[in-house]
């Protein structure tokens, strides 16, 4: 069997729904699908989950949420009337859901209900059967997946005489039921808990380019859909920005094995890109860069003479909010890169004089403007093109603020001024790529 996984894209409006039919009815075998909530139709639409995210903001304020929720209610009554579909049991959920966040059930639940009335919409649509993810689909605290998830999907999905099953992507529940749903773009993961659930052959994620790219091609018109990279490739590419197949998403599927295929629902005759748990052959996957990074640099004599220093260190960053998405560290210094949107500037400030009263640093001090840029490849530490890389970005001028070189034989990584970040990867592309 097959488990497809639509994305926002792919079931924006009804014309998109009917290409997903298309494709359903070209292969027997994909039975299951799992379905984002509709995303933008063009530059200066909305996406459906973020309006429910302000609905709930609104609530939060003390508004009711009527006003937008009103732009998504129209937006599902004209898919559902296009489709010729009947609108009474869609427009009594959407009255319930709409009184549900007014009454303040809170973000998940808002941001969920894009997805559950997108399942549910396809599922009449297609006259397959709704299977509610909050039913089967148990999340920890910590956002990572229960395993008990994986035996109650595929006994809901134990249904000999259903002709197909939709379930929505992106939330489940925790384990005293309340809705949770999982980061941005968290469909992904839900497709590879419903493909591990059921032992499926292939997860087809189809999503509106015909696979992963060997660099974005808003920079480099020309890259190249790259036909195979491994799990753990892909995972390192997502990592560094390029934002095709959600990072978390391999972590159900890695001890299956099942294959993951990116397909383009506006082109599904293109082969996609073919993820693979070992793609074995030595080869370059692709380059990409993440900017929006700020970096804490701190110093004191003798730093790590104290044992479990670092681990102190680390849990103050995180009482302040602060995840470091990278680390360097001398003989008397430490170096933090995290997401400049993790914290404001007064929680920053108040993060530095904590650190510095309650370690006694010697200095401490945060500046901005950063980015990464990641070359990601099959066994890459056996290679000269960790040096033609960082030979190119020297011969341009571009600065680089630390270099990460031994930690994965998949990738390595630059810290570079976020100001150089196009140029940059179009350098290395040119140098490695071409
Ligand atoms: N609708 C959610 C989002 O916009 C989840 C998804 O599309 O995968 O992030």
């Amino acid at each position: 069997m097959t488990v497809c996984k639509f994305g926002g894209s792919s079931v924006a409006d009804a014309s998109q729904i009917k290409k997903v039919k298309a494709i359903l009815d070209e292969d027997k075998k994909r039975k299951v699908i799992v379905v984002s909530a509709p995303g933008k139709r063009c530059k200066e639409d909305d996406k459906i989950t973020d309006l429910l995210y302000q609905c709930n903001k609104m609530v939060q304020k003390g508004q009711s949420c009527k006003p937008v929720f009103q732009v998504i209610a129209e937006r599902y009554l004209g898919i559902a009337q296009e489709l010729g579909l009947d609108t009474k049991a869609l427009s009594a959920q959407l009255d319930e859901i709409r009184c549900m966040i007014d009454a303040g059930r809170g973000a998940d639940y808002a941001a969920s209900r894009g997805e559950y009335l997108s399942a549910f919409l396809i599922s009449q649509y297609l006259k397959w059967e709704f299977v509610d993810a909050a039913e089967c689909i148990v999340i920890n605290s910590d956002g990572t997946v229960n395993p008990f998830s994986y035996d109650r999907v595929s006994m809901m999905l134990d249904n000999k005489k259903a002709k197909g099953f939709v379930i929505p992507g992106f939330y489940g529940s925790t384990e005293d039921n309340t809705i949770k749903t999982f980061t941005r773009g968290g469909s992904d993961i839900t497709g590879s808990i419903v493909a591990r659930a059921i032992n499926a052959n292939m997860y087809e994620n189809w999503t509106d380019v015909s696979g992963i790219f060997s660099a974005d091609p808003r920079l480099i018109p020309d890259a190249k859909v790259i036909d195979a990279i491994s799990y753990r490739e892909v995972r390192e590419l997502s990592d560094l920005g390029a934002s095709v197949f959600h990072e978390e998403a391999i972590a159900p599927i890695l001890p299956v094995e099942i294959p993951i295929n990116i397909k383009n629902t506006n082109s599904p005759d293109d082969p996609g890109t073919l993820i693979v748990p070992e793609s074995g052959e030595m080869k370059l996957a692709g380059v990409s860069a993440r900017g929006g990074l700020s970096r804490i640099s701190i110093r004191k004599l003798m730093l790590f003479k104290k044992q479990g220093m670092r681990h102190a260190l680390l849990t103050m960053l995180h009482i302040f909010g602060i995840r470091p998405v990278y680390s360097l560290q001398g003989i008397d210094s430490m170096v933090w890169f995290y997401e400049t949107s993790n914290a404001t500037e007064s929680v920053v400030k108040a993060m530095c004089e904590r650190l510095k009263s309650e370690f006694d640093l010697d200095s401490i001090s945060v500046d901005s403007g950063y980015a990464i840029l990641g070359v990601v490849g099959t066994n890459l530490l056996e290679t000269s093109d960790y040096l033609r890389a960082s030979q190119s970005l020297y011969d341009s001028g571009i600065k680089i603020s630390f270099l990460n070189y031994g930690a994965s034989d998949v990738s390595f990584t630059f810290g570079i001024n976020e100001e150089d970040r196009q140029r940059a990867v179009s350098v290395v592309y040119d140098k490695l790529f071409r």
